[in-house]
């Protein structure tokens, strides 16, 4: 999509500080960090939110949310404990409309996340 920012980095005309990328499927830094380690996990396709990328691809949800994991031990959080979230909507406090995965983790984490 033309307009989208996180299609730009999927095709590099954005710089982003790239951590993994698979065939499906790419992670980077958050540009504005929540935790020690703050990474995005994206389809290269563009879908709007989770909510569409589960009903038009669930194999590719399945992949996003196993490379969340895969940057959990890649990032050495794993054992500690890390959130993967999914806002979606502007509801939920989504403002990049290209379906990401927050991956945080190397603090403590609170609930609810407010
Ligand atoms: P949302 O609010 O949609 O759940 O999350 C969007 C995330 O994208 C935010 O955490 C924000 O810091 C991050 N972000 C926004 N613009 C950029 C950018 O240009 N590069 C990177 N790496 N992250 C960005």
């Amino acid at each position: 999509m033309i307009d989208c920012l996180f299609c730009k980095i999927v095709a590099r005309d954005i710089p982003a500080q790239i951590v993994y990328e698979s065939e499906r499927t790419i992670a980077f830094r958050d540009i504005n960090p929540q935790a020690p380690m703050h990474v995005l996990v994206i389809p290269k396709v563009h879908y709007a939110n989770a909510a569409e990328l589960a009903e038009a691809d669930d194999g590719l949800a399945d992949e996003v949310f196993t490379t969340a994991h895969k940057i959990a031990v890649q990032e050495g959080v794993a054992e500690a404990g890390y959130r993967v979230v999914f806002n979606t909507g502007p509801g939920a406090g989504q403002t990049v409309f290209h379906v990401h995965g927050h991956v945080l983790g190397g603090r403590a984490l609170t609930w609810p996340p407010g």
